[in-house]
């Protein structure tokens, strides 16, 4: 569980900084009454050795979101390029000095009813302090839920909309009560999608294992980092393929992927213990090299990361002030 966020905390909003409070929508905003926007979520590390604060692949991250608006016939007037501008500004105006979780929203915003929608967009970012999203210390119990993940004709689940996480919000929350620490979610034809809000991957006769992503799954930008850092650094082949639910009880390890759970080991499924029931050598190799690569330890990853706490990047305050981005 997470603590409330600093009503002072500053959040970009309405096309400038404020003070979280500030920061409100209608009652009668159309997102709020039919799920229609969709979000992203940024992780940034902090490294108390380097004291800097690096944001984890956000290019990508604003990349994912404007497609996936565009799927919902969003329009963000920004590039990744000024959005992470925006983000760096953000990080830096809340002088964050620990692990921060940033989320940007992008919805429809007439105030009336009606479900068709129309061309009024708004977008927000907020950055706030976040630990850990789940307590994975010591492996998770895991259990395959009732519920069904969504399917692409349905409501897309690659696109991160808001209305869809009902049915990450139903599976979590059946898992939890039901003495789980989190859901897995098969898909209508009753193979392995994904956890709640997370990929998932396997470890099976020496090949790391993840369902591909027309499984109706997320294309997790965590599953694709920890896809190349198996590959380039422990060796191990990578295969995307269907997985049945009884092969979770067979498997050898097991693990969660995500921004916000990092890399998540399960070490019981369905009240099944995964192999002899604790982490396994290919988790921790994987959990090791993320951590690593996310902390600005290993330079052949510094790319996929921007520090938050540098000489200002070049053009970055034109960037800012493009969008029209004030002191607020
Ligand atoms: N699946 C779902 C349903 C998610 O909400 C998330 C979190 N964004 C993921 C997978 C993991 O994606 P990523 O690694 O890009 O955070």
């Amino acid at each position: 569980m997470q603590a409330d966020a600093d009503p002072n905390l500053v959040v970009y909003f309405d096309g400038k900084l404020m003070p979280l409070h500030e920061a409100r929508v209608g009652i009668l905003t159309h997102a709020l009454h039919y799920g229609t926007g969709v979000f992203e979520g940024i992780r940034a590390h902090w490294d108390e050795a380097q004291q800097q604060l690096f944001l984890m692949r956000p290019h990508e991250h604003y990349e994912r979101w404007k497609q996936n608006c565009g799927i919902l016939r969003i329009e963000v007037p920004a590039s990744p390029e000024e959005l992470c501008a925006i983000t760096v500004e953000l990080m830096r105006r809340n002088v964050f000095r620990g692990n921060v979780y940033v989320r940007p929203l992008a919805y429809k915003s007439a105030e009336r009813i009606g479900v068709s929608t129309d061309d009024q967009d708004s977008f927000a970012i907020v950055a706030l302090p976040f630990g850990d999203y789940l307590h994975a210390d010591k492996g998770l119990h895991a259990g395959v839920s009732s519920w069904r993940r969504i399917e692409d004709n349905a409501i897309p689940a690659r696109a991160k909309i808001c209305g869809a996480y009902v049915n990450s919000a139903l599976a979590s929350d059946d898992a939890r009560r039901s003495g789980f620490d989190e859901a897995i979610l098969l898909n209508e034809s009753g193979q392995v999608a994904e956890g709640a809000t997370c990929n998932i991957f396997m470890v099976r006769k020496g090949k790391l294992i993840t369902p591909p992503v027309h499984e109706n799954v997320l294309e997790g930008i965590t599953r694709d980092a920890v896809m190349e850092l198996a590959r380039r650094e422990l060796g191990i082949e990578v295969v995307e393929r269907p997985i049945d639910r009884s092969e979770l009880y067979v498997c050898d390890e097991l693990f969660f992927t995500g921004t916000a759970v990092g890399i998540a080991p399960i070490v019981r499924v369905d009240h099944r213990p995964v192999k002899d029931g604790t982490i396994g050598a290919v988790t921790r190799g994987i959990q090791q090299m993320y951590f690593d690569a996310t902390r600005g330890h290993l330079q052949a990853y510094r790319n996929w990361l921007t520090p938050v706490y540098q000489s200002r990047m070049k053009h970055d305050q034109d960037l800012v002030s493009l969008v029209g981005m004030n002191a607020g």
